[in-house]
């Protein structure tokens, strides 16, 4: 049997651990709320430990060890928040997959997969058989065929980069034929016109109405076409009387003048999201199978991974990828390879995906658990804030953001904190009120609307980490 009351009670207090010299220390250097915190947060983690009957965390305390361990995590975190300006933040925009805000979060595995590599020496350009070097693409290139289909593939440092290295290796002082519809800008500064540019491509316009045609590509096509291209219109979708030329037309139509048809997809999946209850996005194997020659997507989208630029497609063109001098400059590093390779190990058992990937379970969290962890953490905020804002759990729509499926919203709940202040006061009063949650120890950032402050709870996983710090909220 075993005796939780006795476990609470062997936990140390706060003003015990913080009585530590060492972090007496820390206090004075860094600050007595941002310690404070910190081993809040820890004793909450601890707590849940005990009730959870954690096996470790019971034999720590039974050693009388806990007080040790809980100064050690303190000092660390403390010490990784105050050496550098990245740090981590509690993402409760209601946008999952936020550029701003470090896209994926990556799972335990890549995490320790990343550890492991950039602690030890590797073989990450060495074949241990042959005992001479060997191909850093290696690692990645078997996993990524078995799991698109496709014939090979290359791996570089963002899908940014992917395509510039396929427009400059197929197509520079060439045409590339682009329908009118997919001149694509993402974030300010991916702007398919100016990455053409930058690649020594020329584009080309296709169509110049609404619909763009087969017979518009087969028209456009001359002696000096280096590529079709086909770019997923990531962040806005055209409505209303409008066409595209499917990617197997395309195909055909490369095929047969011997162009090259290559599809960007931006954000692509390798698994029909239709079955984690989320909308369809094309999959990448989709487009191999509709002709694509090579495709590109990013691997911190909807992939879930690190940063990174998939390319994959026919061996003689991703061979041709490989020998243009720029991929030597836009080549992922080991640390990258590391996390990428377990991510994409995850794929092969799609059934357990939706619990072992950090993003898939952000995007396919149901809303009554939404709504149930805004019910949770209601108290928590009402006892700090309620002289000063009206706060109340309504439901409210995610975003997938990083331009997947931008017109598909999902069913959310958020706590939405209004500010009680004079009519003229009311702006500047949720502007402190925002600004007071991004100054917490671990910044909470929510989303600014109509006159409230929404935390969409959707990203909130570690619940008691958030209530740990609420004391902090400066009024
Ligand atoms: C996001 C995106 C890119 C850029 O990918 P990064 O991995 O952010 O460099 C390129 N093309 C499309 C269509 C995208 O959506």
């Amino acid at each position: 049997m075993i005796d939780k009351p006795a476990l609470f009670r062997a936990l140390p207090s706060v003003d015990s651990i913080l009585a530590d010299p060492a972090l007496r220390q820390l206090c004075a250097e860094a600050g007595r709320p941002v310690v404070l915190a910190a081993v809040r947060s820890l004793q909450e983690k601890y707590r849940q430990a005990i009730q959870q009957e954690d096996r470790a965390t019971m034999e720590l305390i039974q050693a009388g060890d806990v007080h040790a361990a809980i100064v050690a995590a303190v000092l660390q975190s403390v010490a990784v928040r105050r050496s550098s300006s990245l740090q981590p933040v509690f993402n409760l925009s209601g946008t999952v997959i936020h550029t701003n805000l470090g896209r994926a979060r990556l799972p335990r595995e890549a995490v320790a997969a990343m550890e492991l590599v950039a602690l030890e020496a590797n073989n990450l350009e060495y074949d241990l058989d042959r005992g001479a070097r060997g191909d850093r693409d290696s690692h990645l290139e078997a996993i990524l065929c078995e799991l698109t289909g496709a014939e090979a593939a290359t791996v570089v440092n963002n899908n940014a980069a992917a395509v510039l290295l396929v427009l400059g290796t197929f197509a520079k002082g060439k045409e590339v034929l682009i329908s009118r519809g997919e001149l694509v800008e993402i974030g300010g500064s991916f702007r398919i016109p100016d990455v053409m540019e930058s690649a020594g491509c020329k584009l080309r316009e296709v169509g110049t109405t609404n619909r763009t045609h087969l017979k518009d590509f087969s028209a456009a096509i001359n002696s000096d076409t280096g590529l079709l291209m086909q770019v997923h219109t990531s962040n806005y979708e055209i409505r209303g009387f409008t066409n595209a030329v499917p990617a197997a037309e395309l195909a055909a139509l490369g095929r047969e003048h011997g162009i090259p048809f290559v599809s960007d997809l931006g954000s692509g999946t390798l698994v029909d999201l239709r079955s984690f209850g989320l909308p369809y996005e094309t999959t990448v194997q989709d487009e191999l199978q509709a002709g694509a020659q090579l495709v590109t997507f990013s691997g911190d989208k909807l992939l879930g991974g690190p940063q990174a630029g998939l390319i994959v497609g026919d061996a003689e063109l991703i061979a041709a990828v490989k020998r243009n001098p720029l991929k030597r400059a836009l080549r992922i590093d080991k640390v990258t390879m590391a996390a990428l390779l377990q991510v994409l190990a995850l794929y092969r058992d799609p059934a357990r995906l939706k619990e072992r990937l950090p993003t898939l379970a952000d995007l396919s969290r149901g809303a009554d658990d939404i709504e149930a962890c805004c019910q949770r953490m209601l108290p928590a905020l009402v006892s700090r804030l309620s002289a000063a804002a009206t706060l109340e759990v309504v439901a409210c729509k995610s975003q997938i953001g990083s331009g997947a499926l931008p017109t598909d919203l999902l069913d959310s709940f958020a706590i939405a904190i209004r500010p009680i202040a004079e009519q003229g006061r009311r702006d500047a009063s949720l502007q402190a009120l925002s600004l007071a949650f991004r100054r917490l120890p671990k910044p909470v950032v929510g989303r600014v609307h109509d006159g409230a402050l929404y935390l969409d709870l959707r990203c909130l996983r570690d619940e008691a980490g958030f209530v740990a710090q609420l004391d902090e909220l400066a009024p």
